[in-house]
């Protein structure tokens, strides 16, 4: 009658239970016992392709709706096409799909093969349409600079909370400011005005305010907060601000050559050099132009 996951299972004897005693951590007169995941098969409909801000490829497969650990389940990440070909996967076949920890859908295995082949990626960004390439890490990368979906990707990851931490800026605003090409890279974002905020939908003076004011706030953040948000391959947070802390402004930062910043304890040479490789690019010059324009915060 209740959906539960599982079960805590007990000595119910309070001499056993100090017979048995406990390890450093645990008692030993109990144990958690977990039902396995609940396994439904369904049809694979569909593969959608999405591109991330590194240009990355994801498939993900849509399938015919079932019901897993209480909620209706139709999609599952497929992460890259080695996972596909181990699966022996196609649109229209039959497959077995549960939630990993209850929480992730995944897909399982094939139940039923209804076609010949195994599903390819294509071999073109869905976004741009410009040719996809394999990586050493046999990830399938859109490399143009200008794909549309990484732009809007970036932006969403520049205005995210780890990163500027702009409120208000979710994924659906960046999408329409986009859309409406009133952004095209994260320097434009500081200078949208409220009269355009107020042409995004469902938005009124108070919501249109609210975003500029968390615009204009965003202004104060931190060098390594920056650093982070431009989304540099191979620069996550902690090498953010170890960057931030060695150079303490964005101009040294932009200046600096790879053995310098590899010079940083614990900073690998492929961070170094995807550093260097970054800040060389003509594009992010112009955009840290405008973000310096803007008045945004280039110091530690
Ligand atoms: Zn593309």
């Amino acid at each position: 009658s209740f959906e539960i996951d599982g079960a805590v299972v007990k000595v119910d004897d309070f001499e056993t239970r100090k017979e048995m005693g406990s390890t450093n951590k645990y008692p030993r007169w109990a144990i958690a016992y977990k039902y396995p995941p609940e396994e439904k098969s369904t049809i694979l409909r569909e593969i959608e392709i999405s591109v991330g801000r590194t240009g990355v490829l994801t498939p993900t497969a849509v399938f015919d709706t079932v019901q897993l650990a209480g909620t209706s389940v139709s999609r599952a990440v497929l992460h890259n096409q080695d996972f596909i070909d181990e699966k022996q996967i196609n649109i229209g076949d039959e497959i077995l799909v549960r939630k990993a920890g209850d929480i992730i859908p995944e897909v399982v295995k094939l139940v039923k093969k209804n076609t010949e082949d195994v599903f390819k990626i294509p071999m073109v960004c869905p976004s741009c349409n410009s040719e996809i390439i394999k990586t050493e890490e046999s990830a399938l990368r859109c490399i143009n600079p200008e794909c549309p979906e990484q732009l809007t990707r970036n932006i969403i990851h520049f205005a995210s909370r780890t990163a500027m931490n702009i409120d208000g800026l979710g994924e659906s605003i960046v999408y329409q400011l986009a859309e409406k090409q009133l952004i095209h890279d994260v320097g434009d974002l500081y200078y949208l005005t409220f009269e355009q905020a107020l042409t995004l939908e469902g938005f009124k003076d108070k919501s249109a305010k609210n975003l500029i004011n968390a615009i204009e706030e965003s202004k104060k953040a931190n060098l390594d907060k920056l650093i982070f948000a431009f989304g540099i391959r191979n620069i996550g947070e902690k090498a953010a601000t170890l960057l931030a802390e060695k150079f303490k402004t964005l101009d040294a930062l932009v200046d600096a050559n790879a053995e310098s910043i590899a010079e940083i304890d614990g900073f690998a040479a492929i961070s170094a050099n995807s550093v260097v490789e970054y800040f060389a690019k003509d594009t992010v010059k112009e955009v840290i132009e405008k973000l310096k324009n803007a008045g945004v915060n280039t110091e530690y």
